[in-house]
């Protein structure tokens, strides 16, 4: 029941010189389970975490999401996994700048023909449960970084995506703030939710049942936590 098979994956950039972003990643997730992924900068994990989400595709291998080989997708096959299966949660927060944190969160359900009503109240939960109940009607603007970073956990989280990608997802943000994304993803993950996430930190790395610890743009090794064994 392998939600993602990343299977001898490559990477290059040809940028006036070649770089390597990943050299034969294999890498398996099964539905429902939650990866961290951990490395030096610049060792591919956001490389890696794009390629999955269907934001890129790779020069060599096959990312297969949910059965669909995305390496041999078009454009509108990759449009479409995004929009549906994958919630990105990135550090680019890419919010309207003209809409509330409310009006935020409920955009992605207009495309999934939700009423009115009920992404308001969807809306305004997930709010909630990243801590920012009483800034529902800020402009992104009138909000700090982290604060913006909650809104589009938030709105990532909105359509219940099955699949849930992080890049450093609580990298700008105050420690209670961090614990509380962290304490969503936990729920996330109960639920059912297959979760992969990059970090630098330790302590939120251990949250998760593996860490896939990436070099150089390869796996060098794979570790299961006590949160995984237990
Ligand atoms: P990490 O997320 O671990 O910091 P990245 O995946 O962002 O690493 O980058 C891996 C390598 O690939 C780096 O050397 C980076 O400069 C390069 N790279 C990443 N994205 C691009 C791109 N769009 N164009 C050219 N080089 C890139
Ligand atoms: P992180 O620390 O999360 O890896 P980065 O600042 O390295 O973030 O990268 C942010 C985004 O910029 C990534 O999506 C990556 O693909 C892209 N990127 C990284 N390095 C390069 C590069 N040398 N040229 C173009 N795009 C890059």
């Amino acid at each position: 029941n392998a939600t993602v098979v990343v299977d001898g994956v490559s990477k290059h950039y040809d940028l006036g010189g070649r770089v390597t972003a990943l050299d034969d990643v294999s890498l398996t997730l099964s539905k429902g389970s939650y990866t961290a992924i951990m490395g030096p900068s610049g060792s591919g994990k956001s490389t890696l975490l794009n390629l999955v989400g269907g934001l890129d595709t790779p020069s060599a291998g096959r990312v297969v999401v949910d059965g669909r080989d995305l390496s041999s997708a078009g454009e509108d096959e990759l449009a479409a996994v995004r929009g549906t299966d994958v919630g990105f949660v990135f550090q680019t927060f890419n919010l309207m700048p003209r809409l509330t944190a409310v009006e935020n969160v409920a955009l992605p359900l207009v495309f999934d023909g939700w009423d009115r009503d009920r992404r308001r109240e969807r809306a305004l939960s997930l709010l909630s449960d990243v801590g920012l109940g009483d800034r529902i009607d800020h402009l992104p603007t009138e909000l700090s970084g982290g604060q913006r970073q909650r809104v589009a956990i938030a709105r990532a989280l909105s359509t219940e995506p099955a699949l849930i990608l992080a890049d450093e997802p609580t990298g700008n943000v105050d420690t209670e703030t961090g614990a509380r994304i962290l304490d969503v993803f936990d729920d996330l993950h109960a639920a059912g939710n297959t979760l992969l996430l990059v970090t630098h930190e330790r302590h939120v790395a251990e949250r998760a049942e593996r860490v896939v610890h990436v070099e150089d743009g390869r796996v060098r090794s794979i570790e299961e936590t006590p949160e995984g064994t237990d």
